[in-house]
């Protein structure tokens, strides 16, 4: 088991398979960027195997791919199916923009994936490609009708509502998402790097109040996933779900159970300090598995206590994309 100092069980990694991505929302990738990693950076499928393997044995069982966009990596569908082998693994997810999904969905179902979230911020073709850079509405949609299709269940919406931009079309996905027996997760929009520090913040409580009136939602006990997001469930539909981050109107780092590793190989032990630590040159210089497991008990050792996104919001200099969302 990984425990850290504050007594909290990690037993979930995020692991981000590339930092490229084929959208530019304005709160993430800035335009224009130019510090993706350098190929020759990137852990390949086995360094990433041999890591989640470690995890693994070291008590993890919940695995998600982000990135960046993970389905632009080539190897996604056999990284995904030789993840889904790995026994004590009993939650493999992927977060994506969802671009993908028509062509991929099969294959990842079929290579074992079990859930998915896709990060969709508006319905409206014109608001979404001001906030993406791109025109990938209907793209996105038939590819979530693909998902469904084929039967990846527990499919959930990913939404960073922010002021100017989308807030008004919560309710339209509101009724989407009850519509596609999808859950919605509303986010709020975190300060990495200079797009999130430059975006404009909502602070999600007093949408939150209306929409628990609203939908007359209360409370889920049950968790879905292993992540930070807190669920509400509907008394009207019965099948409509709305899981909540509000890392800064009401964080919850005192529950933390997971990191992150990056596309070369850096294990940040939170999304809102710099602490870290570099596997890869271990894993290049060919370690031992005892070696490696020590790397990772240490880190964990030095997982900070909370975030200080309120305290010190230019703290960040990475991009969500870098760190893995
Ligand atoms: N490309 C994939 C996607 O779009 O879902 C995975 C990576 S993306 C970085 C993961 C999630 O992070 C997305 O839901 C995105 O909206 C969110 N995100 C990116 N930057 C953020 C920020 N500064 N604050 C909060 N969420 C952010």
């Amino acid at each position: 088991m990984l425990i850290d100092r504050f007594g909290r069980t990690v037993d979930y990694l995020r692991v981000s398979v590339t930092d490229r991505c084929d959208l530019r929302c304005n709160y993430c990738i800035p335009k224009g960027y130019r510090q993706f990693e350098a190929r020759e950076s990137w852990l390949t499928s086995h360094e990433i195997i041999r890591v989640i393997k470690t995890f693994a044995k070291l008590g993890t069982h919940s695995i998600r791919l982000t990135g960046g966009e993970p389905l632009l990596r080539k190897d996604i569908v056999t990284l995904v199916n030789r993840i889904s082998k790995i026994n004590v693994i009993r939650d493999l997810t992927i977060t994506t923009n969802g671009t993908q999904l028509l062509k991929l969905s099969k294959p990842l179902y079929d290579a074992g994936l079990h859930r998915l979230n896709v990060s969709l911020d508006s319905l409206k073709q014109s608001c979404l490609l001001k906030i993406t850079g791109t025109d990938c509405l209907n793209q996105i949609l038939k590819g979530l009708e693909e998902a469904k299709k084929i039967g990846l269940s527990k499919i959930r919406i990913n939404m960073v509502p922010i002021p100017g931009q989308n807030l008004d079309d919560i309710d339209q996905m509101v009724q989407f998402c009850i519509e596609h027996n999808f859950i919605l997760c509303l986010i709020e929009v975190m300060p990495m790097g200079k797009t999130g520090q430059h975006s404009k913040t909502v602070n999600l409580q007093p949408i939150i109040r209306e929409l628990k009136e609203k939908y007359k939602l209360y409370p889920i006990i049950d968790r879905i996933g292993n992540g930070p997001a807190r669920y509400w469930k509907s008394s009207q539909n019965t099948s409509f779900k709305l899981g909540l981050i509000t890392p800064l109107s009401q964080h919850f780092c005192e529950t933390c159970n997971r990191v992150r590793l990056s596309v070369d190989g850096i294990l940040y032990t939170c999304l809102g300090q710099n602490d870290q630590m570099p596997l890869r040159p271990l894993l290049r210089s060919h370690c031992s598995d005892a070696e490696l497991e020590q790397a990772i008990t240490q880190a964990i050792l030095s997982k900070p206590k909370s975030h200080n996104f309120l305290e010190k919001p230019n703290q960040i200099n990475r991009i969500m994309a870098k760190t893995g969302g």
